[in-house]
């Protein structure tokens, strides 16, 4: 599941590539799980995006201060935007142009299977965003648990659109409204509260595990046992944990490939996920990975005791 740092990367390299676009047509075979809002085609086409950008995990794409496309991953999304650079077929000569010319540009990111530089449309693709410069915007969903929302640009509209689903914006949070949220769940297990969309939005199971590793935290602890410099230690970690990953340009258990359709830095600020084995950065223990609520937990037997 794409967690904060690979939606807010993606949504950045979008917000370049997208603004000014004007929106041609909007494809899509997903009935379902494509919201109108009592909006069509017809009150997108000709209109201009003015910005993308993320709201908690959801993917936002502002039109013409009006109107507002949602997007939101899920479990297996992906979003690819792929256009001709419009710059290098200036510059090439004819012959240039029928070879390199015919080179499309990719902006990849989300969930990393099937793989991000698989050809599009292909099976998996759900919504076809067409811009008059050529470009796509390709909404791959396997499994189709993603969705997308056509609402009015204003926050309460926005905010009824996708507000019963999640929590605050761990970056946007206050220490305050972080320690008024955990009151209230005392016997709860730490780790298995973060991964909680409801508690807070876009933490899953790697940067829960990295934020209780830097708060020295075991996942296993109940909220109730946590003293109020723990407390402050958590919001600091899940804070610096976000913002290395998004620095580092996202992560992925498994095959990922950034936004510029090239591979991230593969999990290069990991401290506990998927360290099994491997050195504790701060006292050398090998960090453990145990099973807990039916996922899997890494973190430091010696800097985090239960
Ligand atoms: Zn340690």
């Amino acid at each position: 599941m794409p967690e904060l740092p690979e939606v807010t990367v993606i949504v950045n390299q979008l917000d370049k590539k997208l603004r000014g676009l004007i929106l041609e047509s909007i494809e899509y075979d997903w009935p379902k799980k494509f919201f109108w809002g009592g909006f069509s085609t017809r009150d997108l086409k000709g209109k201009r995006v003015e910005n993308v950008e993320r709201i908690g995990k959801i993917v936002s794409i502002n039109i013409s201060k009006r109107l507002t496309i949602l997007i939101h991953l899920k479990l297996t999304g992906q979003l690819i935007y792929e256009y001709q650079d419009k710059q290098s077929l200036r510059s090439s000569s004819f012959d240039e142009l029928r070879t390199a010319g015919l080179k499309k540009t990719r902006i990849a990111g989300g969930h990393p299977i099937p793989p991000l530089n698989l050809a599009v449309p292909n099976k998996t693709t759900r919504v076809t965003f067409t811009f008059t410069n050529g470009g796509h915007l390709y909404f791959n969903d396997m499994r189709k648990f993603g969705w997308v929302k056509i609402v009015e640009s204003e926050e309460s509209k926005i905010k009824e659109a996708i507000g019963a689903e999640f929590g605050p914006d761990p970056l946007v949070m206050s220490y305050r409204e972080f320690c008024e949220r955990l009151v209230k769940k005392g016997q709860a297990r730490i780790k298995k509260m973060l991964m909680d969309q409801k508690f807070v939005s876009g933490i899953g199971n790697i940067y829960s595990d990295e934020a209780l590793w830097r708060a020295k935290i075991h996942p296993k602890r109940s909220v109730a046992s946590l003293s109020q410099a723990e407390i402050r230690a958590l919001y600091d970690g899940i804070r610096q944990s976000l913002k290395l990953a998004i620095a580092k340009g996202g992560s992925s258990a498994n095959a990922y490939v950034d936004s510029g359709g090239e591979r991230g830095l593969y999990l290069s600020f990991a401290k506990a996920y998927h360290m099994t084995g491997k050195p504790c950065a701060r006292c050398k223990t090998p960090i453990v990975r145990e099973k807990m609520d039916g996922r899997s937990a890494h973190f430091c037997p010696a800097c985090q005791k239960l």
